[in-house]
Parts: structure tokens; C-alpha cells; sequence
């Protein structure tokens, strides 16, 4: 029998998570904690919409790279443009610093966070609408600031228990002409051993051999670990950049391992660049990579403006933080005080009195019942509630301008107190837990 298409339920876009509201508090501690930190660093938020025109990406993360050849939601608008839903975050805050004149004799701290879509095999980790929190800095050149952002990356997993848990991989790309001259050496040792390479790879021979540098085909492991190294054959200029990078990271006790073959699946890198790493999530262990991109806002049309940042993916973090079990229990917050009205007379008062005790106590958690039911299935939505006490307003204690307060999840006597009493006698208990 044909099932009618009417009766069919809709369901989401596959790797396109809904975010239900058991795991809604731990997103918002995290991103608590990355607004928090943002703001100690001085960086200023920065939201930008999810479309832009198609040749912004094209333009910014190279034509052949695996997000532009593959992997983004492009389609015409009723227009007939064509716009992509953004895969990063990068090229629309160079659009936005340039097109508002941001970047113009001034520096800037950046930090961006939200949806991300890439038309990937959806997996443990990898999701076609993903999040990420970025940072872009703008206007300094020195490896200062690539210290700082790797600083602040690292203040993070203090914060949040992960810092044992990552590594910190560290390259450098070199300058661009240095980069050709390499690339013209790798490109011929590859092509001295075109039998080993796999078919991908001879594909990025002509458009871009680094890449190859980034496979995982264990068939080719061997013939990589002796590539020449990028690492050997960079500018006098981009070597002292990276030595003094490494010595203020020695300084500051950040650890790193420098991985000659990490070269960043986007063509806008240049010098430092490096990703944090962890063996606890299986194949997708990046949970955050950056770099520095001198030669972007130059290649969108503006005038040369060093910058370096960073994105971090928050599922792959979250999925970390509880693979770990690094969850603080404080993250669900739980009800203070569920309001029961018994019977019709008391729904009014009770909304009042709910209003008036958030008028009083501010961080108070109050739920109020709503929709009537019998005295037992209110009791029970009480309980389900998970508030810690329930405060009863019934004819009699109506009558006395009081309310009854039942403790739900301790041995305590109820106490039966005057209107007068309540705020006072709430933020005690507050208090206590
Ligand atoms: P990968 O090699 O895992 O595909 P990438 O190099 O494509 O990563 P970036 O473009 O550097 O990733 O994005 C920065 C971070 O965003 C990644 O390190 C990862 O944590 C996260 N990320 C990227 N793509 C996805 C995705 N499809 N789903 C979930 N997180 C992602
Ligand atoms: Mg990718």
C-alpha cells in the first residue's frame, strides 16, 4: 500500500541536530564561559548573517579546497544570485570589518559565534549545520597576538577541564613566495613518486599539492614522513616570527608539538598556523584550528591587513566535556519553587503573588502551575517539577493572606507563613542551598 505523502512526518535535515532542552544548559555554560573569557581579553562581538554571495567563499578559501569543491549549501535566490549558507566564519567578518570600515587605521579584536553548514558524511562529531566560536584579530603583525589567541584558547580548556585533555600542533606556512619554492619541491618529489600517491592525490597535484601533506591514507604514510618539510624552507622573516612565537609559548608553560604536515584545509593561511587536538573523540579530534591570514583581506579587495584567529567547534567540545565527564553538576539549574493554587479562587491570587516574589527575588526560579487537575496530579507535577519546595495556596490560606511551603526533596516540616513572611523566609533558603 502507498503511504499518502500527507500523512508522512516531516523530519529534520539529516545532520542537522535540534537542540533539545535537556542539553540546552550545558551549551549555555559554555558559551557563558567564551563570553565571559572574550570580554577579560577585550575582544568585541561580531554577528554577521548566515548568507553571503557565493564569491565571497569561493574567493576566500580557494576554489580548491574540499568546503568549496564539496561541501557548501549553494543555491539562486528568487533573483537568481547566488548564495551560499556560510561553511565558516572567517570570510563574512573580513566582508563585514571591510564593508563597515573597521579595518581602516585601527585594530581589532574579534570574536563571532553560530551556525556553520557544510554538506558533509554526517557522523560522531561532523554535522552539516555545526557551531562554531571564532576569534579574527585584524592590524597586528607580530606573534604576539598569535600567542595571545592561543593563550586565550588555552585559558579555555583551563576553565572548562580540557587542558590536559588537548595538544597543541603548531607549523608554520611560511611567506607566499616561500611557499611556491616549496611547493615546487614537494610537487616534484610527489611526482617522483606518483605510484604511491592515491587518486585524490594526484588530483591536488596540479591544484594543491599541500594538501596532500593532510591525508590519511595509511598507504601513503611513509612516503609523506619524508616529504620535504615546509618547516625547512621558510623566509629568514617567517622563521624569526615562529622563534618568537615558540619562546613566549615556552614562557608562558604552553606545551606544543610542532607537526610539520599541518597545513590547514584553507588556502587563506599564511606563517603561523595551528590546530588543538584530542585522542578522546575518535577521527574528529580538531576542536579548534586557526592561523594567520595576512594576504585575505588584500585577496577580498581591500588594502593588506595582517590578521590571525581561530574556530573552535562547539559540538565536538561539548561532546568532549561529557565523554570526559567534565559536566559540573551546577550546570542544571534546577526550580526553586513550584507555585500550587488550590481551586479556582486562588489561580488569580497566585499569579500575583508569583509576580510579586520575582519582583522581590531576583534570582528566584518559580514555576507556577498552570491548567487545573486534581489535587494528586498536582502534587506529582510538583514533584516532577524538580523544585525544591512547593509553596500551596489554597481557600485557607487565602483566607489568612498566607501560603503553605512543603519541602519536596528534604525531611523538613512544612511551614505554614504570612504574605509578609515569605520573601524574607525564600531568600534564607536560597541562601542555605
Ligand atoms: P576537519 O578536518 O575535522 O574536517 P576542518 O579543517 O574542516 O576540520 P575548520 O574549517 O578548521 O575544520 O573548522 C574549525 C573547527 O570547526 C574544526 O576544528 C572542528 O572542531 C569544527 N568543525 C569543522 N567542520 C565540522 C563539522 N562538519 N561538524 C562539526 N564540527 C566541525
Ligand atoms: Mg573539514
Amino acid at each position: 500500500m502507498k503511504e499518502s505523502s500527507l500523512s508522512k512526518k516531516i523530519q529534520a535535515i539529516r545532520g542537522m541536530n535540534d537542540l533539545l532542552p535537556a542539553q540546552a544548559p550545558l551549551w549555555q555554560y559554555f558559551e557563558q564561559q567564551v563570553r565571559t573569557l572574550m570580554g577579560r581579553y577585550g575582544y568585541d562581538e561580531i554577528r554577521t548573517p548566515i548568507l553571503e554571495q557565493t564569491a565571497l567563499f569561493k574567493r576566500s578559501i580557494g576554489e580548491v579546497t574540499d568546503i568549496v569543491e564539496k561541501e557548501m549549501y549553494t543555491f539562486e535566490d528568487r533573483n537568481g544570485d547566488s548564495l551560499t549558507l556560510r561553511p565558516e566564519g572567517t570570510a563574512s567578518c573580513v566582508r563585514a570589518a571591510m564593508e563597515n570600515g573597521l579595518l581602516h587605521n585601527q585594530t581589532q579584536r574579534l570574536w563571532y559565534q553560530g551556525p556553520m553548514f557544510r554538506h558533509e558524511r554526517p557522523q560522531k562529531g561532523r554535522y552539516r549545520q555545526f557551531h562554531q566560536v571564532g576569534v579574527e584579530t585584524f592590524g597586528l603583525e607580530g606573534p604576539d597576538i598569535d600567542a595571545e589567541v592561543i593563550l586565550l584558547s588555552a585559558r579555555l580548556w583551563k576553565q572548562l577541564g580540557l587542558f590536559e585533555h588537548v595538544t597543541l600542533e603548531l607549523n608554520s606556512l611560511g611567506s607566499p613566495e616561500a611557499r611556491a619554492a616549496y611547493r615546487d619541491k614537494l610537487v616534484s618529489y610527489f611526482e617522483a613518486h606518483l605510484d604511491v600517491l592515491d587518486e585524490d592525490s594526484r588530483r591536488r597535484l596540479s591544484t594543491n599539492p599541500l594538501r596532500i601533506l593532510d591525508s590519511k591514507n595509511p598507504a601513503m604514510a611513509d612516503m609523506l614522513a619524508d616529504a620535504p618539510r615546509l618547516m625547512d624552507h621558510l623566509d629568514a622573516e617567517s622563521r624569526e616570527h615562529f622563534e618568537r612565537l615558540t619562546a613566549i609559548l615556552d614562557a608562558a608553560g604552553i606545551e606544543y608539538v610542532i607537526n610539520p604536515r599541518l597545513v590547514r584545509g584553507l588556502d587563506y593561511y599564511s606563517r603561523t598556523v595551528f590546530e588543538w587536538t584530542t585522542e578522546a573523540l575518535g577521527s574528529q579530534g580538531t576542536v579548534c584550528a586557526g592561523g594567520r591570514y595576512d594576504g585575505l583581506v588584500e585577496q577580498l579587495g581591500g588594502k593588506p591587513v595582517p590578521a590571525v584567529g581561530f574556530a573552535m567547534g562547539i559540538e565536538r567540545l561539548i561532546l568532549l566535556l561529557e565523554t570526559l565527564e567534565l559536566v559540573p553538576d551546577a550546570v542544571h539549574d534546577t526550580l526553586d519553587v513550584y507555585l500550587l493554587p488550590m481551586g479556582e479562587a486562588a489561580e488569580a491570587a497566585a499569579l500575583e503573588l508569583a509576580e510579586r516574589l520575582r519582583d522581590d527575588l531576583p534570582a528566584l526560579r518559580l514555576q507556577l502551575h498552570c491548567g487545573g487537575g486534581g489535587f494528586k496530579s498536582r502534587i506529582r507535577k510538583a514533584d516532577k517539577s524538580g523544585a525544591r519546595l512547593a509553596l500551596l495556596l489554597g481557600e485557607e490560606e487565602l483566607a489568612e493572606n498566607a501560603v503553605t511551603l512543603k519541602f519536596l526533596r528534604e525531611e523538613r516540616e512544612q511551614r505554614r507563613l504570612s504574605r509578609s513572611e515569605l520573601a524574607p523566609a525564600l531568600a534564607d533558603l536560597l541562601s542555605e542551598a
